[in-house]
C-alpha cells in the first residue's frame, strides 16, 4: 500500500524490544561510575586539595583559582582515563533545554605538536559567545559577552567523550541570564531565613537545605509515526486528531504492565542515569495510553534540578534508540491526560527535618507547625506569581484541563494538619500541641502483616499539597526547567520566614516569652493565609467561583499570568532576598513573552500549512470520489432511483465542502490577523494579541479537520491518527 501512514504503522508493529543487557555489576556499583564524586576527588586529588574542595562545597564559599588549577588536574587525569577527549560548560539559558560548547583537551605544545591541557581557568570560567542565546536586552549583540562559571556543587560528569561542567551563565554585568544562578541564590536565601527561624527551636541549626524529589511524566511514541506527522516534529504535539474510540476511560494503563520495547527504553534510561549518578526509583504506566514516569529518590535542590535536566536529555536520546520520540510537552494529544513534573519539596536542616510531624518533643510540634503557616503564608501572598513561574505556552493547555491542578494556586494540607492549625488559631493559652503520628491498623486478611497508616490523607486535585514530610507542587509542567518553580518557592518563603522573625523578635523585645511570641505570630499568620487553603475538589466549577470571591489569582491568560513577576511585591520579594533585580526581571519577561508568542506563532504556521497541503487536498480528493460515484449512478438508473441511491454520498460532499470552506477561509483569516498582529512592537502586547486573536483560530479550526478525519476514507488519510499514535508499539 502506498499510504505513507500505513507502511509506518505497519513498520511500528514489526519492531521488537531492543536487547539491553544487563550490567555484570549491582547498581550500587556503577552508581555515579561516570559522576566525578566524592570518592573520585578523594582518588584523583592531593589531599590538601581535597579538603580545600570539601570546605568549598559544604560551608558554600567561593573557590580560588589555585585550588581550581589542582583541581582540574585532577579531573583531567579522570576524565582521559574514562577516554574523554573533550569538556564542555554545560548550562540552563532561558530556552528551557541545556546548552553546550565543546573544547578539545589540546593546545600547542611549542614545538609544532599537541599536548592534552585542561587548565583551572578552563575549569572555573569560560565565555560561550552567546548573542544568540535569549537575554531579553541585558546583553546586546555588540557587546555579546556571557559568562559560565563552574558550580562545585554540582559535580561534572561524563557523557560520551565529553566532561561536562555544570555552570551558571551570567552576563558580563552579573545579571543571570539563565535558571541556575537565580535559583542558587534563592536557595542561599532560603537557608539564611529558615536558619533564622530553626535557630529559635534549636540552637544548633547552622544551615537549612531544600530538597527536590521530581517525578517526570512523558509520553513515547513510535519514530515512524511521529515523522509521519508534521505538527508533532514541530511542535511537540498534535494541532490536530480525533479521539481515539479506545482511550483511557477504562484506567487500564495506569499501573497497568509496561509493554515490552517501552520496559527495555526505561532499562536502558535506568542504567544510564544510575550511571550518571542520578538515584533513579520508580517507574511505571501513566493514566493516558503511552504515557510513563519516573521518579528518582529526592535529592538537594540545585543537584535535583541539575538531574532533571539531565534526565530529559536523556530520555530525547534514548527513546530514539530504541526507535520511539520522547514526548514532553506538557499535552501532546487532546482529549486525554497531559504530562507534568511534581515537585516534591522539603527542607532539612544540618540536624534533621523540618516539615515532618509528630515530633519528639511539643516543641518540635511548633517548629513544625511554624515551617508549615510560614510556606502558607508564601504561596498565599505570591500566589498569582507562583503560577506565573510554572506558566507556559505549553503548560498552559494542561492547566485546568480535567486531569491537571487548575490555574489558581490553593493548598491541600489534610484533615489532621488542619485541624492543628484551626487549633492553633483558636488557642488563647500559651499550649503546646500534641499530634498523632502514624498508627498500626490490623487489616483481617490471613497472613497479612499491620499495616502503617499514614496521618495525612491525599487530594489529587490539590497544585500544591502537603504529602506527610514535603509540599507536592504539581502544577509545574513536563517540559519546564524545575529550577522556574523551585526558585519562586525558595524566595517566597524565604521573604515569610524572614519576616516571621522579625515579627517574633519584635514581639520578644517588648518583653514577651519567645513561645508566647511565636505562637501570638502563628495565630495572626493562620488567619491571614486561610484563603489559600483548600481541601475540596480542585477541578470542580465551584472552586473557580469560590476562589475569586477570595481573592485568589485566577487568571489563565499566559501573557497576562507573566505579568506578575513585574508587580511591586514581587521585585521587592526577589530583590530584598537578593535573588533578582528589577532589571533581570524585566528582561527576563521579554523573554517569556517572546517565547509564548513564537510558539503560538509556530503552531499557527504548521496548522496552516497541513490544512492547506494535507487536509483540504486529501478531503478533496475523497469527494471527487463521491462525485464520480454518484454521476456514475445517475448513468445506470433513472433519476428517481439515483437520487435515492445517491442521498448518502451527496450529504457527505456537502458536508465535506462545508468543513474544507471553514478551515480554508478560516487559515487565512488566521494569516491574516497574524500580519497585522506582527507589526505590534510591543512584544507583551504581541504576545498578548496572540493568546486573544491567533490562538482561538488553531481551535476552531482544528474542530473542523477532526470532523473530516472522520468521514474520508481511511486509506486516503495520510496522518498517523490518535489509535495508531497512542496505542501501536
Ligand atoms: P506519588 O506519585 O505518590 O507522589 P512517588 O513515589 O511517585 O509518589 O514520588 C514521590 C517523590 O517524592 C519521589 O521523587 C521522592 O523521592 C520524593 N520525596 C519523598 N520524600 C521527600 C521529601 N522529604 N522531600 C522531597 N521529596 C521527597
Ligand atoms: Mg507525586
Amino acid at each position: 500500500m502506498s499510504n505513507l501512514r500505513f507502511k509506518v504503522v505497519e513498520e511500528a508493529f514489526k519492531k521488537r524490544p531492543l536487547d539491553v543487557p544487563a550490567p555484570k555489576e549491582r547498581p550500587s556499583e556503577y552508581f555515579g561510575k561516570y559522576v566525578f564524586n566524592r570518592e573520585k576527588m578523594f582518588k584523583y586529588l592531593p589531599l590538601a586539595t581535597y579538603e580545600k574542595l570539601r570546605e568549598v562545597i559544604e560551608k558554600r564559599i567561593p573557590l580560588d583559582l589555585a585550588v581550581a588549577d589542582e583541581v582540574a588536574r585532577g579531573m583531567k587525569r579522570w576524565a582521559m582515563e574514562m577516554g574523554a577527549t573533550h569538556c564542555t560548560h554545560w548550562f540552563q539559558p532561558l530556552t528551557e533545554g541545556t546548552a553546550e560548547k565543546h573544547d578539545a583537551f589540546v593546545e600547542h605544545d611549542g614545538k609544532g605538536g599537541m599536548l592534552e591541557n585542561f587548565s583551572g581557568k578552563e575549569l572555573v570560567q569560560q565565555e560561550p559567545d552567546a548573542s544568540s542565546f535569549p537575554n531579553g536586552g541585558i546583553r546586546s549583540t555588540f557587546e555579546a559577552r556571557g559568562y559560565s562559571a563552574w558550580d562545585p556543587a554540582s559535580p561534572v560528569f561524563i557523557v560520551g567523550d565529553t566532561l561536562m561542567i555544570p555552570t551558571v551563565f551570567i552576563s558580563y554585568t552579573g545579571e543571570a541570564l539563565d535558571y541556575k544562578a537565580p535559583l542558587k541564590k534563592s536557595l542561599a536565601a532560603i537557608d539564611r531565613a529558615a536558619t533564622a527561624v530553626a535557630q529559635l527551636f534549636d540552637r544548633h541549626v547552622h544551615h537549612v537545605n531544600v530538597n527536590l524529589g521530581w517525578e517526570q511524566e512523558y509520553f513515547l511514541v513510535d519514530e515512524g509515526l511521529y515523522a509521519a506527522r508534521p505538527d508533532l516534529l514541530l511542535t511537540g504535539r498534535t494541532l490536530m486528531g480525533h479521539d481515539s474510540a479506545k482511550n483511557q476511560q477504562m484506567d487500564d494503563h495506569y499501573f497497568g504492565a509496561i509493554p515490552e520495547r517501552v520496559a527495555a527504553f526505561m532499562k536502558d534510561l535506568e542504567i544510564q542515569a544510575l550511571e550518571l549518578g542520578i538515584p533513579c526509583k520508580t517507574r511505571h504506566n501513566e493514566v493516558a495510553p503511552n504515557q510513563f514516569e519516573l521518579a528518582p529518590i529526592f535529592e538537594e535542590c540545585n543537584l535535583a534540578v541539575d538531574h532533571n535536566m539531565l534526565i530529559m536529555s536523556l530520555m530525547r536520546k534514548i527513546a530514539r534508540k530504541h526507535g520511539f520520540r520522547c514526548l514532553l510537552h506538557e499535552k501532546p494529544f487532546a482529549g486525554i491526560n497531559g504530562s507534568g513534573k511534581h515537585n516534591n519539596w522539603s527542607l532539612t536542616t544540618d540536624t534533621g527535618v523540618l516539615l515532618h510531624a509528630p515530633g519528639k518533643t511539643p516543641e518540635d510540634n511548633l517548629r513544625f507547625i511554624t515551617f508549615i503557616v510560614e510556606t502558607l503564608m508564601a504561596v498565599y501572598r505570591h500566589n498569582g506569581l507562583i503560577k506565573a513561574s510554572i506558566m507556559s505556552a505549553t503548560n498552559s493547555h494542561r492547566l485546568g484541563a480535567h486531569e491537571a491542578p487548575p490555574a489558581i494556586i490553593s493548598s491541600f494540607l489534610g484533615s489532621q494538619v488542619a485541624e492543628l492549625l484551626d487549633r492553633v488559631e483558636s488557642s488563647t493559652k500559651d499550649e503546646l500541641f500534641t499530634m498523632e503520628g502514624k498508627h498500626g491498623v490490623r487489616l483481617d486478611i490471613p497472613q497479612i502483616p499491620e499495616l502503617m497508616i499514614d496521618n495525612t490523607d491525599r487530594n489529587r486535585t490539590s497544585p500544591f499539597a502537603f504529602t506527610g514530610n514535603r509540599f507536592e507542587f504539581r502544577a509545574v509542567g513536563s517540559s519546564a526547567n524545575c529550577a522556574s518553580a523551585m526558585l519562586t518557592l525558595n524566595t517566597a518563603v524565604a521573604e515569610a520566614l524572614t519576616d516571621f522573625r522579625r515579627r517574633v523578635d519584635a514581639l520578644m523585645a517588648g518583653g514577651e516569652g519567645k513561645i508566647s511570641a511565636i505562637l501570638d505570630v502563628l495565630r495572626e499568620d493562620i488567619k491571614t493565609c486561610k484563603p489559600i487553603r483548600f481541601d475540596g475538589n480542585g477541578y470542580s466549577d465551584e472552586w473557580k467561583e469560590e476562589a475569586a470571591r477570595r481573592g485568589l489569582d485566577c487568571e489563565t491568560s499566559c501573557p497576562l499570568v507573566i505579568d506578575r513577576y513585574l508587580d511591586p511585591e514581587s521585585i521587592d520579594m526577589y530583590e530584598s532576598m537578593h535573588v533578582m533585580n528589577r532589571h533581570e526581571l524585566e528582561a527576563r519577561n521579554e523573554i517569556k513573552w517572546e517565547t509564548y508568542q513564537k510558539k503560538i506563532q509556530i503552531e499557527a504556521r504548521v496548522l496552516g500549512d497541513i490544512c492547506m497541503n494535507h487536509i483540504i487536498p486529501v478531503a478533496t480528493k475523497y469527494q471527487s470520489e463521491l462525485v464520480d460515484n454518484v454521476h456514475k449512478i445517475y448513468s445506470v438508473f433513472p433519476p428517481e432511483k439515483a437520487k435515492e441511491l445517491t442521498a448518502y454520498n451527496v450529504d457527505l460532499i456537502e458536508k465535506i465542502n462545508k468543513h474544507t470552506n471553514f478551515i480554508a477561509e478560516n487559515v487565512e483569516k488566521m494569516v491574516e490577523r497574524r500580519k497585522e498582529v506582527n507589526r505590534i512592537e510591543n512584544i507583551r502586547e504581541k504576545a498578548i494579541a496572540y493568546h486573544d486573536d491567533i490562538a482561538p483560530y488553531m481551535d476552531s479550526i482544528r474542530y473542523h479537520v477532526d470532523k473530516l478525519e472522520l468521514i474520508v476514507e481511511d486509506e486516503m488519510w495520510t496522518l498517523p491518527k490518535y489509535r495508531e499514535l497512542l496505542f501501536v508499539r
